[in-house]
């Protein structure tokens, strides 16, 4: 049984173009160079969907894919490219007037519940006063550990890598790898997902150069060499990639299974 995903943005946290940009990529009129900030929609063969990250561009990205509902979201961690889409979760809520539960660790989660206090202390702020006017999306935060978890009815394997001050939930769904927003990744993390088999893997690809909190192409293409997807998919990528240049780099190193990602697109993985 086939599952798919589908790459929402894949974008940094400025999207691409980056306001008021001048340089070549943020100029150029090729739709594979614009890139939304990342998120990705995981639809399952019995018709689950499940939400990974609520970037800030949310609504817009989830307009394209034409879905009604959602049974969870996963934030991978609490940077604002990952989570101020939050809002935008309201019609689903409205739809079904049940909560739709958001999965993250317990330090994204304490951030979350901070900022989005009015969501996920709703009982406490609206005690003493009704809701009013256009109402707030039902969500429940469920905080979880590294590990593995069932979501949707389906089987998540988490584990946690080193992003800056924080850590960020990298993910293995079945046959697909899915790491953003990671400085590296530790050898027995690796083992976890070359064991896994995958038939693809989307990967943080921010720029060229070696970055604080995000992987850069050379250590990404290490990772990907060791991990051994049948494909793999570039994300989270900065305006200094042009799509086909990228390509043809990856062609020219001999990586004939790399792809910079392309906003929109879907792949199709198995559910085991
Ligand atoms: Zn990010
Ligand atoms: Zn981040």
């Amino acid at each position: 049984m086939m599952n798919k995903i589908t790459i929402l943005g894949s974008g940094t946290s400025t999207g691409v173009p980056i306001l008021g940009c001048k340089c070549s990529v943020c100029q150029s009129t090729d739709v594979r160079n614009k890139r939304l900030r990342t998120s990705a929609l995981i639809e399952f063969h019995d018709e689950k969907k499940v939400l990974i990250d609520a970037s800030p561009d949310l609504r817009t990205q989830l307009l394209k894919t034409k879905i009604d509902s959602l049974d969870a979201v996963i934030i991978t961690h609490d940077h604002a490219d990952h989570t101020h889409g939050m809002d935008d979760l309201r019609p689903f809520c409205f739809r079904t007037q049940t909560a739709i539960p958001v999965y993250s660790d317990e330090s994204a989660g304490k951030d979350l519940r901070r900022k989005f206090q009015y969501l996920f202390d709703r009982k406490k702020v609206f005690a003493d006063r009704p809701i009013l006017g256009g109402g707030i999306p039902l969500l429940d935060l469920e905080v979880i550990a590294p590990g593995s978890h069932q979501i949707a009815g389906h089987t998540f394997n988490f584990h946690a890598l080193p992003h800056g001050h924080e850590e960020s939930l990298s993910i293995i769904q079945g046959k697909l790898g899915y790491v953003v927003d990671c400085r590296m990744i530790p050898d027995e993390t690796l083992k976890h997902f070359h064991d896994a088999k995958l038939e693809i893997l989307i990967i943080d690809c921010l720029r060229r150069e070696p970055h604080q909190t995000h992987l850069h192409l050379d250590l990404t293409l290490e990772y990907i060499q060791n991990i051994s997807p049948k494909l793999a998919v570039l994300t989270h990528m900065g305006h200094e990639w042009d799509y086909l240049s990228l390509m043809s780099e990856l062609r020219t190193r001999g990586t004939n299974n790399v792809f910079p990602a392309q906003d929109g697109q879907s792949f199709l993985y198995s559910n085991a």
